[in-house]
């Protein structure tokens, strides 16, 4: 299913989190992004087109201003997106660039997609970027965002991103190999679901937990921007980002993850 699902997406949309891009010290996962470019690379030379989310604002900055990990005013935190966000895209642009592809960033908060002027310029630059042959790396703007305007967490912000793009594919990849009844940290016995045709039926049958490590989301914010895309027509796919060759594992069969269908 998953590479048939694949196969038939032109626009993608692909979400990487925080957990994926960091190593288990805090660090940037330089080798993740070199390998993750030449993919996405790949993706555009085989006729799609790419639209990047990328978290790991917070993390690249702590990895980069160690002194501050342990603050947690908000101000500092800010301050940590605005020193990571840099840290972030240089390492994209690098990775990309060795792809002989640009990249472009647009930073973005709730109040953005809420604004019709807004939303209409930030629909204009993705399609543009788009057909120009550069990739697009979306995050949230964490250093101006505040609670009342925030999306919070960049899993709905792919979703709200795929939705303004009319993307044919939602992929988030995470630390985990898609949807279980249980947590499979927890649970040796915890059941893999490969196929979600019907969110409130997986809900009822499910424990969600709590967020991991780095990142915001965790499965209950997964599940929000599988209700998002799917009731627009677009599919989602929920992936292992740190199994090898994650993208090409996923076209080709051998990683799996959940899939999440469209609604008609
Ligand atoms: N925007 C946050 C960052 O780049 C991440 C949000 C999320 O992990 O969902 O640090």
């Amino acid at each position: 299913m998953i590479p048939k699902v694949i196969a038939e997406a032109r626009k993608i949309v692909i979400k990487v989190g925080s957990n994926t891009l960091a190593m288990g010290d805090g660090t940037m996962n330089r080798a993740f992004m070199a390998e993750f470019a030449e993919q996405c690379a790949n993706l555009v030379k085989s006729g799609k087109q790419v639209v990047l989310v990328s978290s790991g604002a917070q993390v690249a900055g702590v990895s980069t201003l160690d002194r501050w990990a342990r603050k947690k005013d908000i101000h500092y935190r800010q301050a940590l997106c605005a020193i990571g966000q840099v840290e972030l895209m240089q390492n994209w642009r690098e990775a990309f660039a060795a792809r002989d592809l640009h990249i472009g960033q647009l930073l973005l908060t709730r109040e953005d997609f809420n604004d019709d002027q807004r939303t209409l310029n930030m629909r204009n630059t993705i399609f543009t970027l788009v057909d120009e042959g550069v990739i697009p790396i979306i995050n949230e703007n964490d250093s101006v965002s505040y609670e009342e305007i925030r999306i919070g967490d960049n899993d709905n912000l792919s979703a709200l991103t795929a939705i303004l793009w009319s993307a044919d594919l939602l992929i988030l990849f995470s630390d985990i190999d898609g949807v279980y009844d249980k947590n499979p940290k927890e649970h040796a016995d915890a059941r893999h679901i490969g196929e979600v045709s019907d969110l409130n039926d997986l809900r009822s049958g499910i424990t969600i937990g709590a967020t991991n490590s780095f990142g915001t989301g965790g499965i209950a914010t997964k599940l929000e921007a599988a209700e998002k895309v799917t009731s627009y027509g677009i599919p989602m796919l929920l992936a292992n980002g740190s199994q090898g060759r994650c993208l090409e594992g996923l076209a080709n069969g051998t990683n799996r993850g959940t899939v999440f269908l469209a609604r008609d």
